[in-house]
C-alpha cells in the first residue's frame, strides 16, 4: 500500500464540504444499498482487510468515503471504510494530515 499516493489522490476532494461527501457516500455507497440486501456476500472469517477488498471493490465513491472517514473519525476510525481496514486508515492518517488544508478543518495540531 502506497500511503503517499493514496493521500495525494484524495487531494482532489480537498475543498469538498464534509456535508457533501456525507451525502454522496450515503446516496451512492455500494454498502449502503446494494450489499445491504445481500447478506451472503460477507464471510465471518474474513479479516477487515479482506472485507474491505471485497465490499468496496467497484464502489464509485470509494475516495469520497475514505476522505470522509479520515476527516470525521481520524485516528479513532473503526471498521471498514473507503476500501481500507481501520489499521490501514490509521497508518494512512498522518500522511493524509501532512497533505495540508481541507474544507472546514481548523489548524492542524
Ligand atoms: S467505499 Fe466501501 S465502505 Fe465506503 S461506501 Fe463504498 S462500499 Fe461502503
Amino acid at each position: 500500500m502506497n500511503l503517499t499516493s493514496i493521500a495525494w489522490e484524495l487531494d482532489r476532494l480537498r475543498w469538498a464540504p464534509t456535508a457533501v461527501l456525507d451525502q454522496v457516500v450515503a446516496r451512492d455507497g455500494l454498502c449502503m444499498w446494494v450489499l445491504a440486501d445481500e447478506p451472503s456476500w460477507a464471510d465471518e472469517d474474513m479479516t477487515d482487510r479482506e472485507l474491505a477488498a471485497r465490499m468496496c471493490a467497484g464502489c464509485s465513491v470509494r475516495d469520497e468515503c475514505l476522505e470522509l472517514e479520515l476527516r470525521t473519525a481520524g485516528d479513532d476510525t473503526v471498521g471498514v471504510w473507503g476500501g481500507l481496514s481501520a489499521d490501514d486508515r490509521r497508518e494512512l492518517h498522518p500522511y493524509w494530515l501532512r497533505r495540508g488544508d481541507r474544507a472546514e478543518r481548523g489548524p492542524r495540531s
